[in-house]
């Protein structure tokens, strides 16, 4: 069967690359091909940030509301074609259909709450120390924004960032991942056809050390908009030049539970924490923190669910975990567990790849682990989870904050001090209080502190992040007036 060939978007136009090169694509399910793809180069980065240059005139001229208008029509589009969509995701990358459905779901919700947004693009008015003197802020678009996306939410990554960059009158030109460039360009088509100009939105697939970074320091580009591994991140922030730079990186989660806890509700958390999309989350729970009383109790609790959950390709029915994303990371999650194994801990279930087709690992569990140890403190980004059974609060919180990164923390407990202290004392940007490490939600703010970056991109902080707040003061006194100098 011929390969269908997949195509850039710069300017308007479906293209290949300047290189005349491409890549493939499998699904790490099947390991079948699924397309073939254009390996942009630094020509192709160059022109579409020429085309989001000379599109962001006419489109930075739009009024907001407007802008949000074609956003409804983005997510009417997304509705009608959800289904589709979710299937050629899980086509792709092997996901839980129901997980790739949620993918889509999160676009919708944004491009719907953004749509909004285009009626808030709220300044400030405030005093003036000097008479006849008026003093406000207004919000005006940075200009061309490079939006680079990681692999496990490719369609939501990218709706968190190019919605609100749109609404706020900003151009772009977006490298998705290369583990899923058919999403990239199914969500392009949707743009496309909602009607967004020609240069607003711009495609280029290809490699991080080519494309990416082209984006990355090309000086036209106003602002980076990055998801991706800590690494990447830091890479970005060495070579950006002076540039916004907006970070949303890797984690190490945890899930605490107190020996007050509701256990059943505590392990159902830690299922879908820790084992959901096969633990390819910033915020899945890796690390499980339990009072000593519970250990065994949870330990076994633990064991029966997690041995019931049905590994196999998303597509097909009662599958909990899906595959891993591919090659390289199936023997990086199994170097974790080689690692966790020389450290020390007691490997409980799990630990090695599931058959011989596709990339699927089994749901791992480590016990008897220090919060020294590198299955504690790094981000595997799989399937396995490390437990910790600590001997009272102060001593889970300080396990919690041991490590470098900061981006979802939950506690399972019935005290209601403790709860309110763990909300102030978690060095996180997210908090959980009875619920798992994931599940957030568009309308609030979402990033992570320490390694896990410092961007907000969802919520009303998103409209932060894609604008610049000007400061404008009117003096109607007809007269000098001096700041700091005038005081009578
Ligand atoms: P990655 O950093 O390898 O790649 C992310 C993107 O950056 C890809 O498009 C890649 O091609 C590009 N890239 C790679 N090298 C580059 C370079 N030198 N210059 C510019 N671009 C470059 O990450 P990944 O493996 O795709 O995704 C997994 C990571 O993303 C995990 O660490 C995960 O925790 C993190 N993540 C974070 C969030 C969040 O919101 N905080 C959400 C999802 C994933």
């Amino acid at each position: 069967m011929k390969l269908p060939v997949f195509k850039m978007y710069i300017d308007g136009k479906w293209v290949n690359s300047h290189s005349e090169e491409t890549f493939q694509k499998i699904n790490p399910a099947t390991e079948k091909l699924v397309g073939v793809f254009q390996k942009g180069n630094k020509e192709d980065v160059k022109k579409a940030v020429n085309a989001a240059e000379r599109a962001f005139e006419k489109w930075s001229e739009i009024p907001a509301p407007k802008r949000g208008k074609i956003l409804l029509k983005v997510a009417q589009l997304l509705e009608q074609n959800k289904e589709n969509l979710a299937k050629e995701l899980t086509e792709e990358m092997g996901k839980v259909l129901a997980e790739a459905r949620g993918d889509i779901q999160e676009a919708i919700d944004m491009a719907e709450y953004i749509a909004g947004e285009g009626r808030r693009l709220f300044g400030r008015t405030t005093t003036s120390e000097l008479k006849d003197k008026f003093a406000m802020t207004v919000r005006d678009p940075i200009g061309v924004v490079g939006c680079i996306t990681p692999w496990n939410f490719p369609i939501a990554i990218p709706s968190w960032k190019i919605f609100p960059a749109l609404v706020c009158g900003n151009t772009i030109v977006f490298k998705p991942s290369s583990d899923t460039p058919r999403c990239a360009v199914k969500f392009v088509e949707i743009l496309e056809k909602a009607g967004i100009p020609k240069g607003v939105i711009n495609l280029v697939t290809g490699g991080g050390n080519e494309v990416g970074m082209e984006i990355v320091r090309n000086k036209g580009i106003r602002m980076i908009s990055f998801t991706g591994h800590r690494d990447t991140g830091k890479e970005i922030l060495r070579q950006a030049g002076i540039k916004k730079v907006s970070l949303e990186l890797g984690s190490k989660n945890v899930i605490i539970i107190m020996d007050d806890a509701d256990l059943n509700l505590a392990l159902e958390g830690v299922l879908w924490g820790a084992f959901g999309t096969a633990g390819q989350r910033c915020t899945a729970a890796s690390r499980v923190i339990v009072a000593k009383d519970l250990k065994s109790k949870f330990e076994k609790m633990l064991l029966e669910k997690a041995s019931k959950l049905k590994l196999g390709y998303g597509l097909n029915k009662g599958i909990d975990i899906g595959p891993l994303i591919n090659k390289a990371a199936l023997e990086k999650v199994h170097s974790y567990t080689e690692i966790g194994k020389k450290e020390g801990a007691k490997l409980l279930t799990g630990g090695k790849r599931s058959g011989t087709k596709g990339f699927f690992y089994l749901p791992t569990i480590f016990t008897d682990v220090s919060p020294y140890m590198r299955i504690f403190q790094e981000e595997i980004f799989g399937p396995t989870t490390a437990i910790f059974s600590c001997k009272n609060f102060d001593e889970a919180i300080e396990a919690a904050n041991s490590v470098e990164y900061g981006l979802s923390f939950s506690i399972y407990t019935k005290n209601i001090n403790n709860a309110f202290k763990a909300i102030k004392k978690l060095q996180s940007g997210i908090v959980y209080i009875n619920a798992p490490t994931i599940g957030a939600e568009i309308h609030l703010p979402f990033g992570g502190i320490k390694n896990s970056g410092f961007s907000r991109e969802g919520g009303w902080t998103a409209i932060e992040e894609f604008t610049n707040e000007k400061t404008v003061y009117i003096d109607f006194s007809g007269k000098l007036q001096k700041a700091q100098i005038d005081l009578d």
